[in-house]
């Protein structure tokens, strides 16, 4: 059976990991942890970067840091991972959902300002399967009425945003605030792990404080103040040097990674583009998105079409899955919310299917599973 997802290892994560082991120093906010933040910074013009224990950690601090409080709104996608609601929802927010495109699952922003009302606070773009919104329309509506941004940009390493004067920007740094994820099922892994990115220097000393239990523990180490102690709220919100040395491998080699991903990634495109297949939808990258090769979906036409699909797939030996119940008609959303019937977050949710898509993947195994499933005469 051709897998799902199958996690990818350079070989050199152990040897970074003994380094620690032999330091002996194992917390966080160590070398390594410095390492990788300043790669970051480095590469994509992030103005400061944390790493953190996931996302959804990233996303929680996002929300300390923007003061979200009982009452306060926040637009959100409604297709997209519980992690993008549920870091607003613990401070008390309100998530306001909204649609995405009707050919494309990101956050449809020109439905946005419809939205907006007095109490709204931010909005969290997706950048779903590493391909960018349209983050010139999202950060004008933002200057209008005063909102922070805040990028989700879990699955979106690597990847870019041109925007309206061609000037190539890295997702995560357009927003206030971003958030990527090292989960086992993205590109660049460390098992779990995440990276906050700050691009509003207002907020780089509090995110400090918050990220370490509330304490001005990293202006003491750099010897900014002469002792440290309890300033903020704040949780432990760092990853230990294990995870930054493993972290850091894969940085290492994050130009080859791509490079495959996208490789295979093309491979599906271009066979599937041959096809011309009438009852099935392919991604659609615009103009002002660049593709990292994350994920690989298709949509079909309803939810059977998909049921069939994942059945034949599995009969000839490969694993495709299908992600995302709107978020709006979740068992844990569904009875406070009041707004409207989201039609294209639900066509997603019924019928978009993810294929195989993992640095260790053939590309005979793509052929093979677009000749053996997605022939248009098996597809009703
Ligand atoms: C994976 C993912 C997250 C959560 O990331 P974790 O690191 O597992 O917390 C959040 N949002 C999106 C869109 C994701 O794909």
């Amino acid at each position: 059976m051709i897998p799902f997802n199958k996690t990818h290892q350079t070989g050199n994560e152990i040897n970074y990991m003994q380094e620690v082991l032999a330091s002996g120093k194992l917390a966080g906010n160590g070398l390594f942890t410095k390492k990788c933040q300043s790669w970051f910074e480095e590469r994509y013009g992030f103005k400061k970067t944390i790493l953190t224990t996931s996302c959804t950690d990233a996303l929680e601090m996002c929300a300390i840091l923007i003061n979200i409080k009982e009452g306060d709104e926040v637009i959100v996608p409604s297709y997209t991972f519980v992690s993008t609601a549920i870091a607003f929802v613990r401070q008390g927010a309100k998530i306001v959902f909204a649609d995405s495109y009707a050919d494309n699952p990101n956050i449809d922003a020109d439905k946005i300002e419809s939205l907006i009302t007095a109490k709204t606070k931010a909005i969290v773009p997706v950048h779903y399967a590493g391909i960018a919104c349209d983050m010139d329309k999202i950060m004008e509506i933002a200057k209008k009425y005063q909102l922070y941004v805040i990028e989700d940009a879990a699955q979106a390493i690597d990847s870019f945003y041109i925007d309206k004067d061609g000037v190539k920007k890295a997702l995560g740094s357009i927003g206030h605030l971003g958030a990527f994820s090292f989960h086992e099922t993205k590109n660049i892994i460390s098992g779990e792990g995440g990276l906050l990115t700050i691009n509003d220097e207002q907020f780089i000393r509090r995110a400090e404080i918050i990220w370490e239990k509330g304490t001005n523990r990293a202006e003491f180490f750099r010897g900014e103040v002469n002792k440290y102690g309890w300033v903020d709220t704040g949780s432990s919100f760092l990853p230990s040097e294990l995870i930054a040395a493993f972290l850091w491998a894969q940085l290492e080699q994050i130009d080859v990674i791509q490079a495959k991903r996208i490789g295979l990634w093309n491979r599906y495109y271009e066979l599937l583009s041959k096809l011309d297949l009438k009852e099935i939808q392919l991604p659609q990258v615009p103009d002002y998105a660049t593709n990292n090769g994350h994920l690989f979906y298709i949509v079909t036409k309803n939810i059977e079409s998909r049921n069939q699909l994942i059945q034949r797939m599995k009969e000839n030996g490969f694993h495709a899955v299908f992600h995302y119940l709107s978020l709006h008609n979740s068992d844990y959303y569904k009875e406070q919310y009041d707004g409207d019937e989201l039609e294209n977050s639900d066509k997603f949710t019924d019928c978009l299917l993810r294929l195989p898509l993992f640095y260790d993947l053939q590309e005979s195994a793509i052929e093979q599973l677009v000749e053996n499933c997605l022939n248009p005469a098996f597809i009703s």
